[in-house]
């Protein structure tokens, strides 16, 4: 019997960890990917205290070296079926199952499709949502971003470095990026604007060979000639596994109090899958430093038997 268990090993799952396991609670962490989540795909982070400029899968390596140092257990595997109501709760991956007196839930997000015809059937052959992982295929090419947030913005700068233009597809005339990765691609030679532009299609023979987009202020149409396209236009929350368990909201993120605690007494939410406006990599660790604490609170508060 755990005393807590921590679905996901991003940013959220291992501050929850660590300061699960400083806190003597005996701790695992049960992922399905890499441990660092989102982390891993994203080069040049400049905004986690401590650290001026660091890699992802660096920074990765830090947290998860850290929460394996102080005795966090780790387990691969997709969580697949849980039992949150009462003592134990009980999750499922694969083959196994274990039981915890709580539970924090950090399973994060994952890119969302476009949903257009050619996206599914070009995805790894031209269509791609991961720049860090793929830009370098792209030397000397021309390549489409679609979206107009941080990671959009983030990634079409990450692209300049090989390609020779990204053209950003944006479905209006401002972009909801962050103003200093704004102003850094406002100014980038190599980045291009298509404002007011949505795909209707990714075409191509083998690989991708263009999309076609259509102007949403003149209904007029285009096709702009592409090797790649990167997909960008957010993210959904990875809750499959909690379907009908009662703490989702309307778009499948879960909401939570400051202490992030859900509905459920001893279960707790951290980071990217949690329902708020802010995803970032030091919100997803505080979180589930609160999120541990709280589940200390709780664990330490069960009757002994
Ligand atoms: P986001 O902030 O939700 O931005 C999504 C972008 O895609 C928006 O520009 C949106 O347009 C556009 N979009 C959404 N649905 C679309 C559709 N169906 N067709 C075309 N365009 C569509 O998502 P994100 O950029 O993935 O970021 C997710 C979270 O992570 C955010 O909280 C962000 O701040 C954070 N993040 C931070 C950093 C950082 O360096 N600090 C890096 C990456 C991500 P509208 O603008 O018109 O809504």
């Amino acid at each position: 019997m755990y005393d807590v268990a921590i679905i996901g090993g991003g940013p959220g799952g291992l501050s929850a960890g660590i300061y699960a396991a400083r806190a003597n609670l005996k701790t695992v962490i049960i992922e399905r990917g890499l441990y660092g989540g989102q982390m891993q795909n994203t080069l040049d982070i400049e905004n986690y205290p401590g650290f001026d400029n660091i890699e992802g899968p660096e920074l990765s390596e830090h947290m998860y070296n850290q929460a394996m140092k102080l005795g966090v257990e780790w387990k691969y595997g997709d969580v697949t079926s849980v039992k949150l109501e009462g003592q134990p709760k009980v999750l499922t991956f694969g083959e196994e199952s274990l039981e915890a007196k709580s539970i924090i839930i950090a399973s994060g997000a994952t890119p969302r499709p476009l949903g257009v015809p050619g996206e599914a059937e070009f995805t790894g052959r031209g269509v791609s949502y991961c720049a860090t992982c793929d830009g370098a295929l792209y030397r000397g090419a021309d390549v489409a971003v679609v979206g107009g947030g941080d990671s959009a913005i983030k990634e079409a700068l990450l692209l300049t470095r090989y390609a020779s233009t990204v053209t950003v597809i944006h479905r209006r005339d401002a972009l909801r990026a962050a103003g200093i990765l704004r102003d850094r691609a406002l100014a980038n030679p190599k980045i291009r604007f298509k404002w007011d532009s949505v795909v209707e299609r990714v075409e191509g023979d083998a690989r991708v060979g263009g999309v076609l987009i259509r102007n949403v202020k003149d209904n007029s149409n285009e096709v702009l000639a592409v090797k790649g396209v990167f997909i960008y236009i957010g993210v959904d929350p990875v809750t499959d596994f909690l379907e009908g368990s009662g703490i989702l909201d309307e778009d499948g993120y879960i909401p939570t109090g400051h202490d992030m605690a859900t509905s459920i007494p001893g279960v707790f939410a951290a980071g990217d899958v949690r329902a708020t406006s802010i995803r970032q990599i030091i919100s997803a660790a505080s979180e589930g430093a609160t999120a541990a604490l709280h589940a200390y609170d709780y664990v330490e508060s069960l009757p002994t038997v």
